[in-house]
């Protein structure tokens, strides 16, 4: 019996393909060995990786005058890399802040590489909801790049209308919300996202980035950050993440077997839609979110009453809904209804949240 988790990451990989690594596991296609095992080097494994690539080519529908890298280092590594491979030592870059990863971004720039501008783009509405706030989002003239998180996975919050920055390369980090719905990938400079909140394992990094922007990175940037180093040698400077890339190709058949990022978008919003309407007409439960900004992977609610969290914690693991406490800058309860939730995961929490409610005389 596999559990309902609602971890926001490391996070819940398809049943499907979980079970297709574990079939292939000890020995992939009948080499007798598995592709834990492998050289990344042998052209059996190549052919998994770059197919993978491919695949993600076509379900992104990425051109071809962009890159895409499989690196390692995160979210947090690339936070590093943007700046060390785009920004010149006496340029700036702006960052539109909505949330707490956004922040850490700007942070590692502007403490470590160059200067930055920091636009505050969400704040507490009349209602006292966070609302993200496009007003702020304007570039600045001069700026190497503009910089925004598609889907903030500590605060709940999501960008669905993309701020115009003009000649500006807009580079967004995706990390929690890539293939959740489609995008149109040439309206950035550079993508970039972390694979374990709605593709695979942790440890795999993937940067999508147009071809114009390569070959400008700073003579001190490790060569394992810098963008053109890894286009040059396909992303195998050194030893990827190789079982990571190959459960990441696993994931990208299933969803070009469910029909795509247009069906996963389908069946997110139908998830989060059924969570947060009953959020909003309990009593007992709240959404600091204003409805049009919520994230529809990480819905972030609170009890009303804050003692009853252990309890409510408790309670579900009981019933084996796991991961549902909030991230710790923010407390409260968080539940990250990733790709691989089926719509049965929000029908089973919601049923759990209101059992939990009416036992506390809430509704
Ligand atoms: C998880 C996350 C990160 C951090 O990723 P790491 O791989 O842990 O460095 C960055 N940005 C967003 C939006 C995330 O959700």
């Amino acid at each position: 019996m596999r559990a309902w988790n609602y971890s926001a990451g490391p996070s819940m990989i398809p049943t499907e393909v979980m079970a297709k690594a574990q079939a292939e596991f000890c020995d992939f296609n009948g080499m007798g060995l598995g592709v834990v095992e492998m050289s990344h080097r042998w052209p059996e494994y190549m052919k998994v990786a770059y197919d993978a690539e491919a695949l993600l080519r076509k379900i992104m529908n990425i051109p071809e005058n962009y890159a895409v890298l499989f690196e390692q280092g995160g979210g947090r590594g690339q936070f590093a890399a943007i700046p060390l491979n785009l920004l010149p030592e006496d340029g700036f870059a702006d960052y539109f802040v909505t949330g707490h990863w956004s922040s850490c971004a700007e942070k590692e720039c502007a403490e470590r590489y160059g200067k930055t501008v920091r636009h505050e783009c969400f704040h507490k509405n009349e209602d006292g909801q966070y609302v993200v706030d496009f007003s702020q989002m304007k570039v600045t003239e001069g700026a190497t790049y503009a910089y925004i998180c598609l889907n903030e996975t500590v605060n709940g919050i999501e960008v669905f209308d993309l701020p115009d920055t003009g000649d500006v390369p807009l580079i967004a980090d995706m990390s929690s919300n890539i293939l959740t719905r489609p995008i149109d990938v040439t309206k950035f400079g550079a993508i970039i996202f972390g694979a374990q909140k709605n593709i695979a394992p942790a440890g795999l990094t993937v940067t999508i980035v147009r071809r114009d922007l390569l070959g400008k990175a700073r003579k001190y940037c490790p060569s394992i950050l810098d963008w053109s180093v890894l286009d040059k040698y396909e992303s195998m400077y050194n030893t990827p993440n190789s079982f990571a890339w190959y459960m990441a190709g696993l994931a990208f058949e299933w969803i070009e077997g469910l029909g795509g990022v247009q069906e996963l978008e389908r069946r997110n919003i139908a998830k989060s839609d059924m969570l947060y309407d009953y959020i909003d007409s309990s009593d007992f439960y709240k959404c600091q979110v204003a409805k049009s900004d919520r994230s529809r992977v990480n819905c972030v609610f609170n009890l009303n009453n804050e003692e009853l969290n252990q309890e409510f914690l408790a309670e579900a693991k009981k019933r084996n809904l796991l991961g549902l406490k909030g991230h710790k800058v923010l407390g409260g309860m968080r539940a990250s209804l990733y790709n691989a939730m089926p719509i049965e995961g929000a029908e089973v929490l919601v049923k759990f949240l209101k059992e939990f409610a009416q036992s506390h005389g809430g509704k």
